[in-house]
């Protein structure tokens, strides 16, 4: 942790030198003793300082400077610390002025100049004061700190991505903190824009996207060779069980995942159903564990990095990603998975992010504490998201299509045992309202037609599940909705898919081109499970490795 600072603002600098060298010998061990020479720079040093969110625990000011005294300084350094305890340093002729600010800055103590011997003149009073400075004080979060306001989307984005990789941060809200308000305008010059990342090495960024913000943070955005055996797209359950199994039986393999590792099963609250953990598993430790196991076995995963299009060139499977690299390699799974729908009504666009989040509920829930909120949805994900926002929220409406949630029925139980969630049945959401945050949803009652309209804050969304696959659009063969066909699904008449140019027909999750093999959410006939889309990951590796066996 980063010591407290005393500062010793002086213009004088035989002055200066000689309470810096009093205050080093006695306070040099716990604190930082930072010598400056006109208040004008020590408000400058001050702003730094916030940025890296670093305490002041007493200033020694004195009185008489040219550009700035004492008393004014302090006026202006306590905005920034209020906490801090501050001395003025004075000559007979300002002890009037120090009386004044004793109610003006409230002044813990004015020291008359010289203050030799300072073991009697000097330090008892320090020690006084930074003793009781430590009682009260509240020590700085050390950590990155998310500046930005709780209704815009990449706030939420950024939050989520941090949250995703578990990285811990603090979040500033800037409408309802004018310090943190404060913060962002002194650092970011005025420029409006938002969300603001503080790092604890006093650098920030502004309104980052992704790449940037996970380059900064350290996490790996590019391959680290041109060409491995093994490409996979996507650190969801499918792609990383690939990941591990490719990893240990010494394939270089690479993942590019668009986003963070875990893919939807790495947001879910908790996880009651996958094989050897009864009590459940959060998404994320899930992911922590198989991110962790697969980097063992020398897997490298690449963040925040998009993959554009596959394409084929003779025995070559190449990636194109979104910043315009390549990674080629001799055999890629898609193991992209599916997203939620951005939903398709008047309102949904705009409020994206700013009270409509889309199977959002682990980052967003805490910020909802007491608010009645609303899911759509009624399989596993959305009941799952309910019971963890009953946690913090007041009450928890969920709106279900069919006249029953076709969630598991562990979750079901889970759901009506408990008083705060609601289930609306044969609802249908209509309408979504608000000028710039959500105000209000309209839904419809299938059966009797009947409209109605609730206030709320926030609205989280899961449904309109949609496969991922637009990287290999015009590459193979999909349904309509996008699912891609593998294997036994892509034969017709016992006849392996047009163009398939091989002896043999297509491999259990092999596309319709060679090489080329899909695992989970994405395929054609999954049943959009965790344990299912691990073991296809696992299978699509088997599979991979033939493959790769007969080039
Ligand atoms: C909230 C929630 C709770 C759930 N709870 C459960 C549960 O309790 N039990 C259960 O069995 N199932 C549950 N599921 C379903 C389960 O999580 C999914 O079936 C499973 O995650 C599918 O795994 P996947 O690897 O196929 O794809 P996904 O998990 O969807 O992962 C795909 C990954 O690919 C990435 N990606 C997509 N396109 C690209 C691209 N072009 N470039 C790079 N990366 C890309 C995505 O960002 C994502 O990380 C839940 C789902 C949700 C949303």
């Amino acid at each position: 942790m980063a010591k407290p600072v005393i500062f010793s603002i002086d213009d004088d600098p035989s002055v200066l030198n000689a309470v810096e060298r009093d205050l080093r010998a006695r306070y040099g061990q716990d604190y930082r003793v930072l010598p400056i020479n006109s208040g004008k720079a020590a408000l400058d040093y001050l702003k730094k300082m916030k940025q890296r969110n670093e305490t002041v625990a007493l200033f020694l000011v004195d009185q008489r400077m040219p550009e700035m005294n004492g008393v004014e300084f302090l006026e202006q350094a306590l905005r920034a610390y209020p906490q801090a305890r501050r001395v003025l340093l004075t000559a007979y002729a300002d002890t009037e002025a120090a009386i004044a600010s004793i109610n003006e800055v409230g002044l813990d103590y004015y020291l008359m100049k010289p203050w030799h011997p300072p073991e009697e003149r000097l330090y008892p009073i320090l020690d006084e004061l930074l003793e009781d400075w430590k009682m009260h004080v509240r020590l700085p979060y050390e950590g990155i700190r998310v500046a930005g306001t709780l209704w815009s989307l990449p706030s939420h984005e950024v939050k989520e991505f941090l949250t995703r990789h578990q990285i811990p941060y603090q979040w500033l809200d800037i409408e309802k903190d004018s310090n943190a308000r404060q913060l962002v305008e002194d650092t970011t010059s005025g420029v409006a824009k938002l969300p603001v990342v503080f790092f604890p090495d006093g650098n920030l960024l502004v309104h980052p996207n992704l790449k940037e913000l996970a380059e900064v943070l350290g996490l790996q955005t590019r391959a680290g060779f041109p060409f491995y055996d093994i490409v996979i797209v996507g650190s969801g359950p499918a792609g990383l069980a690939c990941a591990v199994y490719a990893g240990s039986e010494g394939y270089s393999c690479v993942v590019i995942e668009k986003a963070a590792p875990g893919g939807q099963a790495g947001s879910s609250p908790r996880i009651e159903n996958y094989l050897g953990f009864p009590s459940g598993i959060s998404g994320d430790d899930l992911t922590r564990r198989a991110v962790s196991q697969a980097k063992r076995f020398g897997v490298e995963i690449l963040s925040a990095q998009e993959a554009k299009q596959i394409c084929v060139k003779d025995a070559y499977r190449i990636v194109q990603l979104a910043d315009g690299t390549e990674i080629s390699c001799h055999a890629v799974l898609v193991a992209t998975g599916a997203s939620f729908h951005i939903l398709r009504m008047p309102g949904g666009d705009k409020l994206t992010g700013a009270g409509i989040y889309y199977g959002a509920a682990y980052t967003e829930a805490m910020y909802y504490k007491d608010k009645h909120v609303f899911v759509a949805g009624g399989a596993n994900s959305a009941a799952q998201g309910a019971l963890y926002l009953s946690r913090f929220a007041s009450k928890v409406t969920v709106l279900i299509r069919g006249s029953q949630p076709t969630a598991s029925k562990y979750l079901i139980d889970a759901m009506e045992e408990n008083e705060k969630v609601e289930l609306l049945l044969n609802t249908d959401l209509i309408e979504l309202k608000g000028e710039t945050t959500l105000e209000q949803i309209v839904v419809k009652n299938t059966v009797s037609n009947e409209m109605q309209t609730f206030d709320t804050a926030a609205l989280f969304v899961f449904i309109g599940v949609r496969p991922e696959s637009q990287l290999v659009a015009d590459l193979v063969k999909r349904d309509e909705k996008g699912y891609i066909y593998t294997g036994a699904d892509l034969m017709l008449d016992n006849k392996p898919p047009q163009g398939w140019a091989l002896d043999r027909p297509p491999f259990l999750f092999e596309t319709s081109v060679p090489g080329i093999f899909a695992a989970g959410d994405v395929c054609y006939g999954t049943n959009h499970r965790v344990a299912s889309a691990a073991g296809a990951g696992t299978i699509a590796f088997a599979m991979m490795k033939e493959y790769l066996k007969a080039l």
